[in-house]
């Protein structure tokens, strides 16, 4: 059970439900091969059929845990943050983001984009996902469009999800990783067709890192 004094800490930004946090090489997308620090917060409710990390889901199994905490392990390795989920913005992000930056660490997230904008971010890695699509509000301050690529119609997804992000936003397609053999294929012919895209592979799963 969460206290109040708990939930205050954690409206306010100042505690977050922590899945996991490590250090590792970001796999994917335009940031894809640099070493980075991710922050997994719990907590989503868009319901991906094929999401790969279900135990975040349940925000209630991870525990609330300083944010100051998080922020003092993050020094200790590098100067770019990761923060993802689960689906992060679900929670405040204004005070990590704050701290992080004051500490001259590049804070980067990956989001769905369903809840508002929370945070002063560096990089926006935008990946909406039609069980639950983006508020308008987030598709101009993208730098990264990634849509994941489970079937045929996606890229047409894919196209109307590009329509609504700024001119210089990077848009990347990634196969999703249990039907990569079958749609890598015609991402190939797809991104050599429609040189706007490029595509994003999950390199981290290929180098068997977390
Ligand atoms: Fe999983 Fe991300 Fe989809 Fe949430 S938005 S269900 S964490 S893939």
């Amino acid at each position: 059970m969460i206290n109040d004094h708990i939930q205050q800490q954690i409206n306010k930004g100042k505690m977050l439900p922590l899945m996991e946090e490590f250090y590792t090489i970001q796999g994917e997308g335009f940031h894809s091969g640099k070493a980075a620090y991710f922050i997994r917060i719990g907590g989503c409710d868009v319901g991906c059929h094929w999401c790969d990390v279900k135990e975040s889901w349940n925000a209630e199994l991870h525990p609330p845990t300083k944010t100051d905490a998080i922020v003092e392990n993050v020094k200790k390795y590098t100067k770019t943050v990761v923060v993802t989920g689960g689906e992060p913005l679900m929670w405040n992000l204004d005070y990590i983001t704050n701290s992080l930056q004051k500490n001259k660490i590049k804070t980067h997230i990956e989001t769905s984009g369903a809840y508002e904008l929370t945070g002063k971010w560096d990089w926006i890695c935008l990946s909406p996902k039609k069980t639950k699509l983006p508020l308008k509000t987030i598709y101009p301050k993208a730098n990264e469009l990634k849509i994941i690529i489970v079937t045929k119609n996606d890229f047409k997804f894919a196209e109307k999800q590009a329509g609504k992000v700024a001119s210089n936003c990077e848009l990347f397609l990634q196969p999703e990783w249990s039907k990569r053999e079958i749609m890598i294929p015609l991402i190939v012919a797809y991104v050599m067709k429609n040189p706007q895209w490029k595509i994003s592979l999950q390199t981290h799963k290929y180098l068997n890192i977390p």
